[in-house]
């Protein structure tokens, strides 16, 4: 018999973490272990209580000043340190820019496997963890398991549902840190020019593709969102060619999952359906009645966005007053 036990959560962003603790907590009781989360950085007491109010029954607590910005080599020692100790089963990781270095390394040095972008988990019927993501550019979803344990997997924003706080007891274990010199060193850090919502977290996303012919014109889309209280999108070739947006919606981009996605002039290929496709109410806005775009959409409207847009602002405008 294996002498891991347990389910460990780590993520360097506490809304994943509550994310991934709804589910860990499934697959713990499915598994009649132990759940436990892993806080980094600096006074975490308050954050710790949230973790054992949604479910972890153990907190261990890494604080120090030094770790209190996320430190790769730092962060790695620590995680380690805890996984050859406590030798949980499984480690899920919040799937972060931070999170996905961090879940491959830790890998490495336990020297197991690690599946990255899980959107769901379960487990088999030997008690194995099974993780499914998207692959082949969205067109296949390959359901994985592992050899070897611990079983790593890293899992993205928004693919499972934050649980409600309840009286759930649990324990903090304060760690003895010992933190590894760096080889790196941060000389300067600055906030991403972003607006103040993520777009994961957007409940309305207006979004525009190739059909956008000017960068100025990006402002059709704004209006709109502003009256829906929304917020802009946009496919790859405008992030990623055209340089009018830093960050882009689909496979390669974010995951959303609002309750109306009003996609505007995209042609709607797998790469950028498979990022969408959660949404609640898709509205499609196109030219090309062909366009597959039409396929997912609950609400197709055929026709040019510069002239759909603004009449659809003035109704909404009507409406809401
Ligand atoms: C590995 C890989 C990963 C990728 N990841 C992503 C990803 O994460 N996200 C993503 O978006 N793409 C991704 N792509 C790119 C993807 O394959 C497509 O190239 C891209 O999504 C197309 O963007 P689009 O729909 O804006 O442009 P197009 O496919 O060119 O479509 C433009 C659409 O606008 C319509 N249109 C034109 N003018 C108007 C108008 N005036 N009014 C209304 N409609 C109009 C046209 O009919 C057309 O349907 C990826 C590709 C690869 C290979």
């Amino acid at each position: 018999m294996s002498e891991h036990r347990g389910v460990l959560v780590f993520s360097d962003k506490q809304d994943l973490t509550l994310e991934i603790l709804g589910k860990a907590r499934e697959i713990a009781d499915g598994l009649q272990t132990e759940l436990s989360t892993l806080l980094i950085g600096n006074n975490l007491q308050e954050k710790a209580d949230t973790m054992i109010k949604c479910g972890a029954d153990k907190v261990y607590l890494a604080e120090d000043q030094a770790l209190e910005r996320f430190q790769a080599e730092a962060y790695l020692s620590v995680l380690h340190g805890l996984a050859l100790e406590h030798k949980p089963e499984i480690i899920l990781i919040g799937s972060t820019k931070n999170g996905k270095p961090l879940a491959a390394r830790l890998a490495t040095r336990l020297e197991t496997g690690c599946v990255p972008d899980c959107a769901r988990l379960s487990v088999d019927e030997k008690n194995r963890l099974v993780g499914e993501r998207i692959t082949y550019g969205g067109n296949a979803v390959a359901k994985i398991t592992f050899k070897k344990k611990p079983q790593i997997a890293t899992v993205p924003s928004r693919a499972f549902e934050k649980p409600e706080p309840k009286d759930h007891k649990g324990q903090v274990m304060k760690l003895d840190v010992k933190i590894e010199q760096p080889k790196t060193e941060t000389i300067e850090a600055k906030p991403l020019e972003t607006s103040n919502v993520r777009i994961e977290e957007a409940e309305v996303i207006v979004s525009c593709g190739r059909g956008l012919q000017k960068k100025e014109d990006r402002i059709l889309l704004d209006d709109l969102a502003t009256v829906l209280c929304g917020q802009v999108g946009c496919s790859r070739p405008l992030a990623e060619d055209r340089k009018w947006f830093s960050e882009w919606v689909g496979l390669s981009g974010h995951k959303v999952k609002p309750k109306l996605y009003i996609a505007c002039g995209i042609s709607g290929v797998i790469q950028h359906v498979a990022g969408i496709r959660d949404s609640k109410t898709i509205v499609a806005i196109n030219k090309d009645p062909e366009a597959p775009i039409f396929e997912i959409a609950d609400y197709g409207i055929v026709g040019d966005l510069y002239e759909i847009l603004p009449a659809l602002k003035e109704a909404i405008k009507k409406q809401i007053q």
